[in-house]
């Protein structure tokens, strides 16, 4: 069942390698398939050798519905991301070192770059510390994120969502690249904040992107 998404997310994971995002078998990827179903990759293995019947379905409880692995230690974490949040249909999760970098010692990425505003729609939050593998991550991404779709889990690394996985993707990608100019500018001095009138207006023609 649900081959083409399977497919998707490996993909998905694959992208993230690339992009200097998870290193060996970290972060996770997730969705949405049905109600009270979700996919999750399984726990510590290799993206590059994982095939789609690796993929985990699992429902609410994360209780296994289909596959033969383990579920992404995260799962309890992202099943309360999706249930909290109806409007999510794709969570991918890193390690990514320039978020988490800004995580250590700020409380947000400031929305200062168009990439961050039209990717992560708002300014990226930091969520305080919490063990991971716990369904507290989820808890404070659920409370943390308010309009931006990505959250930097202080000493951890980024959880980011989407309607699709997609919308995720571009989540963390375009905020890493934002999160290491926003690194090198701070290393030169202070960053002056836009206005909120112009990240919204930043906002409103981002809906004309693209094909
Ligand atoms: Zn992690």
């Amino acid at each position: 069942m649900f081959e083409k998404e399977k497919k998707q997310m490996i993909e998905a994971a694959l992208k993230m390698k690339e992009y200097h995002l998870i290193s060996l078998t970290g972060g996770n990827v997730s969705m949405r398939v049905a109600e009270d179903k979700y996919l999750v990759t399984p726990s510590g293995m290799y993206y590059e050798t994982m095939k789609p019947e690796d993929i985990v379905l699992i429902n609410g409880r994360c209780e296994v519905l289909e596959g033969k692995r383990k579920p992404s230690s995260d799962a309890s974490a992202l099943v309360y991301i999706f249930e909290h949040k109806k409007e999510v249909g794709a969570i991918v999760h890193t390690h990514q070192p320039y978020a988490t970098a800004i995580g250590l010692n700020n409380d947000k990425l400031p929305a200062c770059l168009v990439t961050i505003i039209d990717a992560n729609h708002a300014d990226v939050p930091v969520a305080p510390w919490t063990p991971s593998q716990d369904v507290g991550m989820g808890k404070l991404c659920v409370e943390y994120a308010t309009d931006a779709n990505a959250v930097i889990m202080k000493n951890h690394g980024v959880i980011a969502f989407g309607a699709d996985l997609e919308e995720a993707l571009f989540g963390v990608v375009y905020l890493e690249e934002a999160a290491k100019t926003y690194v090198l500018a701070r290393i030169m001095g202070e960053v002056e904040e836009l206005p909120p009138e112009e990240i919204a207006k930043e906002r409103s023609g981002w809906v004309n992107y693209g094909q």
